[in-house]
C-alpha cells in the first residue's frame, strides 16, 4: 500500500522500519524538513493550512496516519475528503487539548486528578483555593515533555508568576504525590478488535520520559485496559493509543493520553512479539493484529540531549535505535532497549543508568 504519514519524526521512522511497515511505500507530509525519516521516503514540506498541498498529498496515497498530535484536527478532517485517515480527527481533537482530554476522562468515568480551566488571573486565584498548593499550570496545547508547565508552590510564587505572564488557554491541576507512573499502550482495528501490551512503569526526569520498564502481571493491568477500551470505543479509534496514569494508593489517575504510538511503548520493538509500530500499521491497513505478548522483561532508556551514555548502554547489551538527530538540550535523540528473562539484569541496568 502507499501510506501517507503526517509528521516525519522518529515515530514515523519506526513505523516504516517495522516488519509489516517496511513492506509499504510512504509519503511524508511535514511542516519542516524532518531528519529521522530523511532518505526513507519522499517528504512534502508545507504548512498544515495549505489545502492544495494537503489535497495533493492525500490523493497520492491510499491511507493516511499521523505520528504527532500537534497536527491541526482541521487538516485531518480536510484530508478525509480525499482518502482514508486513521485515527480520525476525533481522537486528535480530544487529545491535543488538555481541557478536552480531561473532560473526556470525566465523561467516561476514567478517574483523573482535579483540574480547572484557566483564562485569567482571577481563574488562578480560584484554582489556588480549589486545588491548594502546590498545583500545576499546563498550557492546553503543545505542552508535551514537560514543556509549558509551571509548578506553583505558594501564594507568593503565584503572585510573582502573575507579574511575569498572562495565563490563558491553560488548565490548572492538582499536584499528585504519586507512588509511581504507569502507561498502557493498546491498539484497535476497524472492526473493534483490541489488543494491549503489558503495562509499563515510567520514570520521568524534568517532565521528560527517562526510562520505562514493562510489568508482566501488574495488578493494575486490567483496570488500565478498561480505561483505554472506553476511550478508544468512544472515539472509534483505529490504531495505537496510549494513556499515562499516576498511581496513588493502588488507584489509577489518568494524566494524559496520546492518539498514536507512544514513547513508553518503544520497548515493544524487541520486547513483544509484535511491536506497537507494526500493529499500528496493521490496524490502519485493515490487517489482523499481531501478538502483543511480551518476550521477557524489558527496559527502554531514552538518550536525551547527548549521546554520552551510548557506549555504556551498548556494553550492557542494549539494542540501540538512533533517530538521525543532532545533539540539543532536552531533545530525544535515540533509545536503547534491554530484554531479559532475568529481572536482575533489568535492575542492574537501571542502577547503571541512574549512576
Ligand atoms: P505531562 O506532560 O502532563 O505528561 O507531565 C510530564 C510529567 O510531569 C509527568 O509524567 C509527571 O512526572 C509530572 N507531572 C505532570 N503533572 C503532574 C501532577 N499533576 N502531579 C505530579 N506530577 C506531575
Amino acid at each position: 500500500m502507499k501510506i501517507g504519514i503526517l509528521g516525519g519524526g522518529q515515530l514515523a521512522q519506526m513505523m516504516m522500519q517495522s516488519p509489516f511497515g517496511s513492506q509499504h511505500d510512504y509519503l511524508i507530509y511535514t511542516s519542516a524538513p524532518a531528519t529521522p525519516t530523511a532518505g526513507m521516503a519522499p517528504q512534502m514540506v508545507h504548512g498544515y493550512e495549505d489545502e492544495a498541498a494537503l489535497k495533493k498529498f492525500a490523493e497520492a496515497v491510499e491511507v493516511v496516519t499521523f505520528e504527532t498530535e500537534t497536527i491541526p484536527a482541521a487538516a485531518v478532517k480536510y484530508i478525509k475528503q480525499f482518502t482514508k485517515v486513521y485515527p480520525s480527527e476525533q481522537s486528535l481533537y480530544y487529545f491535543q487539548d488538555r481541557l478536552f482530554e480531561k473532560n473526556l476522562f470525566k465523561t467516561l468515568d476514567i478517574a483523573t486528578n482535579k483540574f480547572t480551566p484557566i483564562d485569567s488571573h482571577e481563574d488562578l486565584d480560584r484554582a489556588a483555593k480549589e486545588l491548594g498548593f502546590p498545583f500545576i499550570i499546563k498550557s492546553r496545547r503543545d505542552g508535551y515533555d514537560g514543556k509549558n508547565q509551571w509548578r506553583v508552590k505558594s501564594g507568593a510564587a503565584l503572585e510573582l508568576l502573575k507579574t511575569e505572564k498572562n495565563f490563558s488557554n491553560c488548565i490548572a491541576e492538582e499536584f499528585v504525590a504519586y507512588d509511581r507512573e504507569v502507561s498502557i499502550v493498546g491498539v484497535r482495528t476497524h472492526n473493534g478488535d483490541m489488543k494491549f501490551y503489558d503495562l509499563c512503569e515510567n520514570v520521568h526526569v524534568e517532565g521528560i520520559l527517562s526510562y520505562t520498564v514493562s510489568k508482566s502481571n501488574d495488578p493494575l493491568q486490567h483496570a488500565a485496559e478498561a480505561c483505554l477500551t472506553k476511550a478508544a470505543e468512544k472515539l472509534d479509534h483505529v490504531g495505537v493509543m496510549a494513556i499515562e496514569f499516576f498511581v496513588k494508593d493502588n488507584r489509577l489517575l489518568a494524566n494524559e493520553a496520546a492518539p498514536r504510538v507512544h514513547n513508553s511503548g518503544h520497548w515493544t520493538i524487541e520486547g513483544a512479539e509484535t511491536s506497537q509500530f507494526d500493529n499500528h500499521i496493521r490496524a490502519i491497513c485493515g490487517v489482523a493484529l499481531g501478538d502483543t505478548r511480551s518476550r521477557g522483561h524489558a527496559l527502554m532508556y531514552n538518550l536525551i540531549g547527548d549521546f554520552s551514555k551510548k557506549d555504556e548502554l551498548l556494553a550492557l547489551g542494549m539494542q540501540f535505535h538512533g533517530y538521525n538527530k543532532s545533539e540539543r538540550s532536552k531533545r530525544k535523540l535515540a533509545h536503547c532497549t534491554l530484554v531479559s528473562d532475568e529481572l536482575t539484569d533489568i535492575q542492574h541496568a537501571i542502577k547503571i543508568i541512574n549512576r
